[in-house]
């Protein structure tokens, strides 16, 4: 079974992250983890034969055709993992947190199981952030004691290509817009607020498992925001919370315009865009 590794090396009463399971159906979407475990590194996952292939790349993928990403392949992860942000405790494995740094949708092109399987595997990304043509090629010549794990994640050139790409300049998860450090410092506190404008309401179907994804986050955040503000202030009544969690409704904030308070007037060097513009996202099946 493809998941026995991922089972094997987690104790999921410990973790947050979800269980092994095979999925059916072939959805091609890839997601793109930014993970601060014992190293900063970044874990590229392609989804097919019903699992997340993956790949743990220490220098993140690049725009730029000139880098040749270094991609450790590692253990398939269930699809399901394809949206999860947050904290692995510490004591688990990959403790840390983790950013859903970029998702969308890919097309291999060709066979896709043949070219993973002769480590040649061509396929272009529609993401937010990482758009074009890329490859990842298995590295034959491999040092002596290398397990054999070693790929190169490298950008073709196409209308996409950024010479010097400089992934620190994107530190933003594409699902709630946070940085790695508000990831990090947010053990379920009610501070954080939404000012996507895309929400399960207002997203298109073509991208409605983009909205899924993002209305799941909002609906672990109300969680935990209602769990902490509940034991922080036992004073505030449902109806209060209630009256909140409207206040934080993406379409009202959108309608209002509201921002991220902490956020509002506070000018970031990188910019964020909107989910809203992951419109142009297919699905593919
Ligand atoms: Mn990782």
């Amino acid at each position: 079974m493809a998941l026995e590794e991922y089972k094997r090396k987690r104790d999921f009463k410990q973790t947050p992250e979800p269980p092994a399971k095979l999925e059916r159906g072939e959805r091609r979407r890839f997601v793109v983890q930014k993970h601060r475990a014992t190293r900063l590194h970044y874990d590229f996952r392609l989804e097919m034969e019903g699992v997340l292939k993956s790949w743990a790349v220490p220098k993140g993928p690049s725009l730029d055709p000139a880098d040749k990403r270094l991609a450790m392949q590692v253990e398939d992860h269930p699809v399901s993992y394809f949206d999860f942000e947050g904290i692995i405790p510490a004591g688990n494995y990959g403790a840390g947190s983790v950013m859903v740094w970029d998702m969308g949708t890919w097309e291999p092109q060709g066979d896709a199981a043949e070219m993973l399987r002769k480590g040649d595997l061509k396929f272009r990304l529609n993401g937010e952030k990482l758009k074009g043509d890329f490859a990842l090629v298995h590295m034959k010549s491999r040092r002596p004691g290398s397990k054999g794990t070693e790929w190169l994640l490298i950008k073709h050139r196409d209308a996409y290509v950024q010479e010097g790409f400089n992934i620190d300049e994107y530190d933003y998860s594409v699902l709630t817009k946070r940085t790695m450090d508000e990831i990090a410092g947010d053990q379920g506190s009610a501070e954080w607020k939404s000012s996507r404008k895309a929400s399960a309401g207002g997203a298109s179907k073509k991208n409605d498992w983009l909205a899924e994804s993002i209305a799941k986050a909002d609906a672990k955040k109300a969680k935990a925001g209602k769990k902490s503000a509940a034991s922080k202030s036992p004073s505030v009544t449902g109806k209060t919370l209630v009256a909140k969690r409207a206040q934080m409704n993406p379409t009202q904030a959108k309608e209002a315009g509201v921002r991220h308070p902490a956020k509002a007037g506070k000018k970031s060097k990188t910019a964020r865009p909107t989910s809203a513009s992951l419109g142009g996202v297919k699905k593919n099946s």
